[in-house]
C-alpha cells in the first residue's frame, strides 16, 4: 500500500470512528481475525530520517487519533497519484453475549434518548416533527427495516403507520404474528426534508442513511433478531452500504448483515402503488421463506395464499 493510500485509509477510519463517537458509541468490538488483518497492514516506509531517530513517526492503526494525525507523513512531490479511497471498516457486531430482556429494554431506552436529541443532520432536524426511533418487541425474532419516516410517521413518531403500515400489519397477520411480536425500524430516523414541496416524501440519500445507520446497528445489536427483513431498495442499500440493484432481481435471496440473514423484499408502499398481484405473491413467498427459516409452522392455507394469482 502506498503512503497516500495508507493516509487516506487512516483518514477514512478516523472520520468513521469520530462519527460513531458523536453518536455516543463508546465501544467498537473488533473480531480477533479483523485485528490480525489490521495489524498485517504496516504503515508504508518513509524516507529514512536525516537527523535523528526520534523524528521517525510510528502511525499504526492503534495510535490515538491526535497522535496518528501528528505522525502522518507530510505529502511530498514524490507521492504517487491518489488511489481510490478504501472502504473504511464497518464495526463488527454481535461479539458480546445477548442481553436479558431487562437489559434490552434499558439499552433501547438509552439509545432512544440519544436518537431523540440527535442533531447530526441539520436540514432534517429543522424540518422534523419527531424522531421515529422504532417500535416492537425487544426480543423479536424478526426485525423489519424500512428506509425512512414519511409524513404520517413524522407526525406520529411511529414507523409504518398509514396505508403502508396497515398493509405491513396485514402481512404480519397472515404470518399469524402481531406487531408486538416483531420489531419495526427505519434506517433513517428522521423524515427526509422536502424543501419547496407541500406534500409527498423523498427517498433518503446514501449519505443520510450512512450517517444514521449506527442507530439501527445498535438496535440490531441490542435486539439480536434471527432475521432482518429489508423492505425496499433504499432499506437494503442502507443496510449494505451499497446500491443493491433492482429489488425485483435480489428479492427472495438471502443476504447477510454481520452474520444475520437479510430477506430483501418489496416495500408495502410499492405494492400499494403498483397493485401488482405478482409482486404481492412474491412478497408472500419471501415471508414464507422467513417463517421456514425461523422454524415457524406454515399451514396449507398459508402456503396456498396467492396461488390463484399465479
Ligand atoms: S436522521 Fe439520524 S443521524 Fe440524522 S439527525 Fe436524525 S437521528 Fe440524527
Amino acid at each position: 500500500m502506498t503512503r497516500e493510500a495508507y493516509r487516506r485509509l487512516l483518514d477514512a477510519t478516523l472520520l468513521h470512528l469520530e462519527g460513531l463517537k458523536d453518536l455516543g458509541v463508546t465501544h467498537v468490538p473488533v473480531r480477533p481475525e479483523s485485528l490480525a488483518a489490521l495489524q498485517s497492514v504496516s504503515p508504508p516506509r518513509t524516507t529514512p530520517p536525516q537527523r535523528t531517530q526520534s523524528t521517525t513517526p510510528s502511525a499504526t492503526p492503534s495510535t490515538t487519533p491526535s497522535a496518528a494525525r501528528a505522525a502522518r507523513p507530510a505529502p511530498t512531490v514524490e507521492d504517487p497519484a491518489p488511489e481510490p479511497l478504501p472502504v473504511p471498516p464497518r464495526p463488527t457486531l454481535f461479539v458480546s453475549p445477548p442481553l436479558s430482556l431487562g437489559e434490552r429494554i434499558a439499552a433501547l431506552a438509552a439509545l432512544k434518548t440519544r436518537a431523540l436529541a440527535c442533531t447530526r443532520c441539520p436540514a432534517l432536524v429543522a424540518s422534523r416533527k419527531h424522531v421515529v426511533f422504532g417500535t416492537g418487541n425487544p426480543q423479536a425474532q424478526i426485525l423489519f427495516v424500512g428506509e425512512a419516516p414519511g409524513a404520517e410517521e413524522d407526525q406520529l413518531g411511529q414507523p409504518f403507520v398509514g396505508a403502508a403500515g396497515e398493509l405491513l400489519t396485514r402481512i404480519l397477520t397472515a404470518m399469524e404474528l402481531g406487531r408486538d411480536q416483531v420489531y419495526i425500524a427505519n434506517v433513517l430516523k428522521c423524515r427526509p426534508d422536502t424543501p419547496g414541496q407541500l406534500s409527498g416524501n423523498r427517498k433518503p440519500t446514501h449519505a443520510e442513511m450512512g450517517t444514521c445507520l449506527p442507530y439501527l446497528q445498535e438496535q440490531i445489536e441490542i435486539i439480536r433478531p434471527a432475521v432482518l427483513v429489508a423492505l425496499g431498495g433504499s432499506a437494503i442499500e442502507g443496510l449494505l452500504g451499497r446500491s443493491p440493484g433492482y429489488v425485483t432481481q435480489i428479492r427472495g435471496k438471502w443476504l447477510d448483515f454481520h452474520g444475520i440473514p437479510i430477506m430483501p423484499t418489496f416495500h408495502p408502499a410499492y405494492l400499494l402503488r403498483t397493485q401488482s398481484a405478482l409482486d404481492k405473491r412474491r412478497v408472500w413467498e419471501d415471508m414464507l421463506a422467513v417463517m421456514e427459516r425461523l422454524g415457524l409452522p406454515v399451514s396449507a392455507r398459508q402456503r396456498g395464499y396467492f396461488s390463484k394469482a399465479a
